[in-house]
């Protein structure tokens, strides 16, 4: 189905908040907005812009799912990348965390910290990605945790990539081809 020669893009995976998660749910915590006589309720996320919120707001915006911490492919021939199931090496590939967080960007030096700027330049982060579908307007997304109130969503859905991949510390110089997967660009439908 491919050919041509394979390399690894430039920057081939980024890490927005896959380390131990805060989840806020629906009720608690958002900011409050006056409204005539009336106090009415309003999320952050959709209150705010990418650049308003706060660490925090940012890190909690994070599902989880763990799709940016696949490598990519990119062919040499045409420029165009592919998603793989091989996951970075500092990813867990059950709890999909980062394992060293903090550490993160000199442990892993083409890991991308991603920021209100570059998540709009960035063409392979995920469409699924919270970071991404707020900066197309889009909204969080039904099985979010934000909005269903339950981290196992992510999963159930089918977005997370947990127990589906393989660390590259196993893929063996050769093989990368064979890694190259759709599955992990497949988007659940909007509404249910
Ligand atoms: S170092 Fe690897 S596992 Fe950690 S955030 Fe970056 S891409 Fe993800
Ligand atoms: S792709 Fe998933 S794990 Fe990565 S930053 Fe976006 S929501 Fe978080």
């Amino acid at each position: 189905m491919f050919s041509g020669r394979w390399r690894k893009p430039e920057s081939s995976r980024f890490g927005a908040g896959t380390q131990e998660h805060r989840w806020i749910m629906i009720g608690t915590g958002f900011p409050q907005v006056q409204s005539g006589n009336e106090r009415q309720q309003l999320a952050f996320w959709d209150e705010k812009t990418l650049e308003e919120m706060t660490t925090a707001e940012w890190e909690a915006l994070c599902d989880g799912c763990g799709r940016c911490c696949l490598m990519k492919l990119e062919d040499e021939d045409t420029g165009e990348i592919y998603t793989s199931d091989v996951h970075c090496r500092l990813l867990d590939g059950e709890s999909c965390k980062c394992s060293d967080y903090p550490n993160r960007l000199s442990m892993v030096p083409d890991c991308i910290k991603l920021n209100s700027e570059n998540v709009r330049t960035i063409s392979w982060i995920p469409t699924t990605c919270a970071y991404r579908r707020i900066a197309e307007g889009k909204g969080l997304a039904w099985w979010h945790p934000l909005i269903s109130g339950d981290p196992e969503t992510v999963a159930a859905v089918g977005v997370s990539v947990r127990g589906r991949t393989i660390s590259e510390t196993k893929v063996k110089p050769g093989e990368w081809e064979d890694h190259v997967a759709d599955w992990p660009n497949w988007e659940p439908p909007e509404d249910i």
